[in-house]
Formats: structure tokens, sequence, C-alpha cells
């Protein structure tokens, strides 16, 4: 697992407390309580990397997870390699200025981040897309910016279900123009953990 030996760095509360903004990073993002954090730990295979959390909007920080350095050849540095963990969004009782904090926060990073390869979108497969994915998709596609959604929790729905949530996903995403991929994903079952870690390693290698 190439994903393996991710580890915790920090949590911030403002774009300017992340690592230096060198190397590569992945970030994923999600509504809160769609299983982004299990869909962290599944794709690490490290169990308590991320909190998991059956209170909703309990995690409220963007968390840096450094994965070991990649050897780029001789004479030159290892490039610095990094998944984010941006915090959930959405959440009703999240309070509106904390909420307002978050989506500045959130924009600012996206807009000023160089080292940022792509992003993941964890999306709750029984439910359409909500406001906040639609802004990411929409972000993602003015900046050409790589998205990957996994569509979790997967488990919850029959194969069929599942495989007609994706196909309706898939049509809504070339329908709205986008370049953006989709998966169905479980951290539960474990499905789809090895197509979305290829996915990973790709925009880490980009
Ligand atoms: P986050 O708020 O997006 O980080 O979500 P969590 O990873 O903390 O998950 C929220 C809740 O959904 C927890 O109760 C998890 O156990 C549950 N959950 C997460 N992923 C899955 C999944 O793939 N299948 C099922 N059945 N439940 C999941």
């Amino acid at each position: 697992n190439p994903l393996q030996g991710a580890q915790f760095v920090l949590a911030a509360h403002r774009i300017s407390q992340l690592p230096p903004d060198h190397g590569a990073e992945v970030a994923f993002a999600g509504r809160s309580n769609a299983g982004k954090s299990s869909a962290l730990n599944a794709l690490t295979g490290h169990r308590g990397l991320a909190r998991t959390s059956k209170t909703p909007g309990r995690t409220q920080q963007m968390v840096a997870f450094s994965l070991p350095p990649k050897v780029q050849g001789e004479g030159l540095a290892p490039l610095q390699v990094r998944l984010i963990d941006l915090p959930g969004y959405g959440y009703a009782k999240v309070p509106p200025e904390l909420r307002e904090h978050w989506k500045q926060e959130i924009d600012g990073y996206l807009h000023q981040r160089q080292s940022l390869r792509g992003i993941v979108l964890i999306a709750d497969i029984r439910h359409p897309l909500k406001d906040f994915d639609r802004m990411m998709l929409d972000f993602c596609f003015a900046t050409q910016l790589p998205c990957h959604v996994l569509l979790t929790k997967a488990d919850k729905l029959s194969r069929n279900q599942s495989a007609q949530a994706l196909a309706a996903l898939r049509k809504e995403l070339v329908e709205g123009g986008t370049q953006a991929t989709a998966q169905i994903f479980s951290s539960q079952t474990p499905t789809g953990v090895d197509e979305a870690r290829d996915v990973v390693v790709r925009l880490l290698n980009t």
C-alpha cells in the first residue's frame, strides 16, 4: 500500500498554519458525516489515522498527514507528499460564523495552494449531491483541478442500486461539463479501496 505510513502532522485552523506549500498533496473534502475519516483510514490502512465520529460536525479543522517523502533521484531533494483532510462542512449545528470561516478558508486553500494536485470528494451514495458538493465540483471545473468522487457507504445499497447511483452521478458530471471522475466506495465492506488509492497515488505523482 503506497499510502501506508501516513502520519499526523498537524491540525490547522487557518491555511497559514498548514505545512509549507512545497511538494504534492491531495485534499479530501466532504460534508460532515459523509464518511471522509473512514475513507482516509481505509486508504492509508491506518484505523486510527483520521478521527471518525458518530457525532457529525466534530471535526472542524484542516488536518495534514505526511506520507514518506518520494525519492526523486540523485542530487534532488525528496518530494514532500501529503494528504489534507478538509473540515467537514454543511452540518446544520455548526454556528453560522464558523461555517463562514471554513467556507473562506477552504476557498482560499483551493485557490492558493500550489502543491494541491487534486480533490477527493466523499459523498454518501444514498443522497443526491448537496450544495457543498456542487461548490467543490464547480471550483474544480473552473480551475481545471482534478476531482474524484467517492460514492461511499455503498454497503447500504444493493449492487444494482449502487450501480444506478454511480451511473446517475456520472451522467450529471458529464452534463455539467466537468472532467470529474467517480466510483463506488465503502470503507466498511471494503469496496473500491484499491481503485481509489490508485487515483490518489496517480494525482500525487502529477
Ligand atoms: P466524516 O464525518 O465524513 O469523517 O465521517 P466518518 O468517517 O466519521 O463516518 C461517519 C459515520 O458513517 C460513522 O458512523 C461511520 O461508521 C459511518 N461510515 C463511514 N463510512 C462508512 C461506510 O462505508 N459504510 C457504512 N455503512 N458506514 C460508514
